[in-house]
């Protein structure tokens, strides 16, 4: 599982400063009251935008691994957040999302650009429909509301830390809960 590693460092300060040898789990996500033998384990490599690692603790009790995610990052989802949210916006700008896909991907085949993007859109209306479902009802499941609603131009990087204790009800990539079904999804949707 994923859990979140506060910080307000970028991504580049997390490199520089190998911040991931000071991220801390003080208790198991699972085991609030202890005794379950938590303990570091190692690390593994995130490779995109650039190589950096991620903390990871372990749970004999529980027989999982915890990963600790930075709040830049995204879970289940190369990149940043701010790198996902840039794409989304970039879609909403263009005429069309094969303009968007070609100007943000270039170097790969229009077809695998559009799948990137379509990805990252999706991921986001369902971040931000949970959100809206959870935090603000009536507020309208788009970067364009969450902008207002969070008075910050980085949507996704602020609902990290303001819905932090919620983490594990929202999907991916914001949240570390699973991603809702597509059935669930398209009612809920459609309600709004
Ligand atoms: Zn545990």
């Amino acid at each position: 599982m994923q859990v979140r590693y506060s910080t307000k460092l970028s991504l580049q300060e997390y490199i520089e400063q190998e911040a991931w040898n000071q991220a801390y789990l003080d208790h198991c996500p699972f085991h609030p009251e202890g005794g379950c033998g938590l303990a570091r384990h190692g690390f593994y490599a995130r490779k995109l935008p650039e190589y950096c690692l991620i903390a990871r603790y372990y749970c004999p009790k529980g027989h999982t691994t915890i990963g600790l995610i930075p709040d830049f990052f995204c879970s289940r989802l190369p990149g940043t957040l701010d790198e996902v949210e840039h794409a989304v916006n970039v879609a909403q700008e263009s005429k069309s999302q094969e303009e968007a896909a070609e100007k943000l991907r270039p170097e790969i085949t229009l077809t695998s650009a559009l799948r990137w993007l379509r990805r990252r859109i999706r991921y986001v209306r369902e971040a931000l429909t949970t959100a809206a479902g959870l935090f603000t009802p009536g507020c309208h499941p788009d970067l364009k509301s969450f902008r207002q609603w969070l008075s910050s131009n980085r949507v996704l990087f602020r609902l990290r830390r303001s819905v932090s204790d919620f983490l594990q009800h929202l999907p991916p990539v914001v949240g570390f809960g699973p991603r809702i079904t597509s059935r669930y999804f398209n009612e809920f949707h459609l309600q709004q």
